[in-house]
């Protein structure tokens, strides 16, 4: 999943609370940590690589992806975010963790079999939605939207921007998951799909880990002009 896994992020601003476990960026950031992590691998060529297995590319994404990988990531994934925010419960080590994990849970639904139960099992799991890219287009962005509209009920914005800026980030986050998702998965389907021309290795690594940043940035900015509308 791409756009997607940005849906969990905003359950923490329960309807009630007036100041949500953990600020709502870092949220944003827990749940691409896996993607990170794998951006990271991609950068120095441990992982990323992708094949043409049965006319889809399968990516070899066995240290970021793996169910145990997973585990073992959202716990410590968990305590680096932790000891950043430094959080008045200790439940937010619990807020992150489960963060971190809906990312495998999700990829789990989209991905073509690509993830392993640990690394180099031979066992290889996804329910490949991604194979229905306008499908997947609509689960996706679905999912983001619900989030979106929740983010919005339980907020106030102080002033108009902040209620426009919200849907400008969700629109440039549809348009990268249509050129991201969408436009290669059209192509696997008609078989103009061209693995070498794919990115991969270090641009690939930089490039995600740009857009986490950008989208984690424009987060943060806009979650200071939408305070809770739950008094303390
Ligand atoms: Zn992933």
């Amino acid at each position: 999943m791409f756009m997607g896994h940005y849906a969990p992020a905003v359950w923490d601003t329960k309807r009630g609370h007036a100041v949500p476990l953990i600020p709502l960026w870092l949220g944003f950031l827990a749940v691409q940590f896996i993607d990170i992590i794998f951006a990271s691998l991609a950068i120095f060529g441990v992982e990323g690589a992708g094949t043409m297995i049965g006319g889809v590319p399968i990516f070899d994404i066995p240290y970021s992806h793996s169910l145990l990988s997973a585990l073992i990531l959202s716990i410590i994934g968990a305590a680096i975010f932790m000891a950043i925010v430094k959080p008045r419960s200790r439940k937010a080590f619990f807020v992150f963790a489960l963060l971190i994990f809906s990312h495998w849970i999700l990829d789990l639904v989209v991905h073509r079999p690509d993830l392993p139960l640990y690394p180099g099992g031979e066992l290889m799991l996804g329910f490949g939605v991604w194979n229905y890219p306008l499908a997947a287009f609509v689960l996706e962005m679905g999912l983001l939207l619900l989030a979106f509209v929740f983010w919005m009920h339980v907020t106030v914005p102080i002033s108009r921007i902040f209620s426009i800026a919200p849907w400008i980030l969700f629109t440039l986050m549809g348009a990268l998951q249509y050129f991201a998702i969408v436009m290669p998965g059209l192509q696997v389907q008609n078989g103009t799909f061209d693995m070498a021309a794919a990115p991969q290795g270090v641009f690939l690594g930089i490039s995600a880990l740009l857009v986490f940043a950008f989208i984690a940035g424009a987060v943060a900015a806009i979650e200071r002009g939408r305070p809770s509308k739950f008094k303390r």
